[in-house]
């Protein structure tokens, strides 16, 4: 298929472009740079470095491209960010995201998977989280989710477009030297392991006093190639729309957990101290990924916390700075 992937060159769009490419699609990756990296693009993918605000190259893009499919990785991820300055998280994630589907219904686009993700439930009491649970995002972030994925509806009915629905929960790990490289990094992992490489003079546990098995958050982390396999599945099923899945293992994990964990993959102990509460965490996010494992046939190949972070070790450790840029 011919596919248009925005955030190409970001972690989960770079690991999913490989994949697709692997798979004999034809992909073309648009992505600002902005937070993505031209190292991350893999070879055989056309580079087109523009931002979704310019509806006119996007236009071209689309022209040119006579895209069969498009997956839609591009916008901002920072929860506290997005509570500072909500007015640039709507631009950015719904504004910039409606340039796209116009895009889409003029150029005829059938399908469309899209990233979304398990902040547009907020903190819900019954865990594991299924599809059907409530949308109460708890920030701004959250909302931009919420809002893009009820737009994909408006255009289902009225342009035919055909959509997936992707909520993911926490991503990990790397796949085929393609891993994560956020500027500045917020993420779990790669801050334990940035403790690790000296590049942060220690971890910090946010918060120790949650109603939890040891105190810490509970978060289920999901390989990223895993993830990444995902899509492509979701991609075949869109003969048919409405798609809407959770993508998480099942299992969640403390932060002390992982840490541990980490200290065990590197056989060594690592600098941490407990840290106020992050405003905002949920105590626990657990998905129920039965819906796409029964109906596309989804399976994990890499369940095992201590291979998500050996792989994304060994990123950390062939870019121990990030990505050349
Ligand atoms: N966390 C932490 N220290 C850090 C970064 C994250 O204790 O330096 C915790 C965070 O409070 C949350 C969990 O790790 O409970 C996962 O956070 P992350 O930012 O990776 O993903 P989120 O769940 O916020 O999407």
């Amino acid at each position: 298929m011919k596919t248009l992937v925005t955030g190409g060159a970001g972690y989960i769009g770079s690991v999913t472009t490989r994949l697709l490419l692997e798979a004999g699609h034809e992909v073309t990756v648009y992505d600002s740079l902005a937070q993505g990296h031209r190292a991350a693009v893999s070879d055989g993918a056309r580079l087109i470095v523009a931002d979704l605000g310019d509806a006119d190259r996007l236009d071209r893009a689309f022209r040119a491209g006579r895209f069969e499919a498009v997956l839609h990785f591009a916008g901002l991820i920072r929860v506290p960010e997005s509570v500072e300055d909500p007015a640039r998280y709507f631009d950015h994630n719904v504004a910039r995201g409606i340039n796209l589907l116009n895009a889409c219904a003029r150029h005829d686009v059938g399908r469309f998977v899209f990233s979304s993700t398990a902040a547009v439930y907020g903190a819900p009491d019954k865990v594991p989280i299924t599809e059907d649970a409530p949308l109460l995002p708890a920030s701004p972030y959250g909302d931009t989710k919420r809002v893009f994925e009820e737009l994909l509806l408006s255009y289902e009915r009225a342009c035919g477009l055909r959509t997936a629905r992707l909520r993911y929960f926490n991503v990990c790990g790397a796949h085929a030297g393609l891993g994560e490289d956020h500027r500045p990094e917020s993420h779990l992992i790669p801050l334990i392991l940035f403790a690790a490489l000296g590049r942060e003079r220690e971890f910090h546990i946010f918060g120790d006093d949650y109603d939890t098995r040891d105190g810490t958050c509970v978060r289920d982390y999901l390989h990223v190639a895993d993830l990444g396999r995902a899509h492509l599945l979701a991609l075949d099923a869109l003969d048919r729309g409405g798609l809407l899945y959770n993508l998480g293992s099942g299992a969640g994990y403390t932060v002390r957990e992982v840490f541990a964990a980490a200290e065990e993959v590197l056989g060594r102990k690592l600098p941490c101290k407990v840290s106020p509460r992050r405003p905002g965490d949920p105590p626990a996010l657990i998905a129920s990924s039965a819906r796409i494992e029964r109906e596309l046939g989804w399976r994990r190949e890499k369940d095992d916390i201590k291979q998500m972070i050996a792989d994304a070790w060994e990123f950390h450790r062939a870019h121990p700075t990030g990505y050349p840029d």
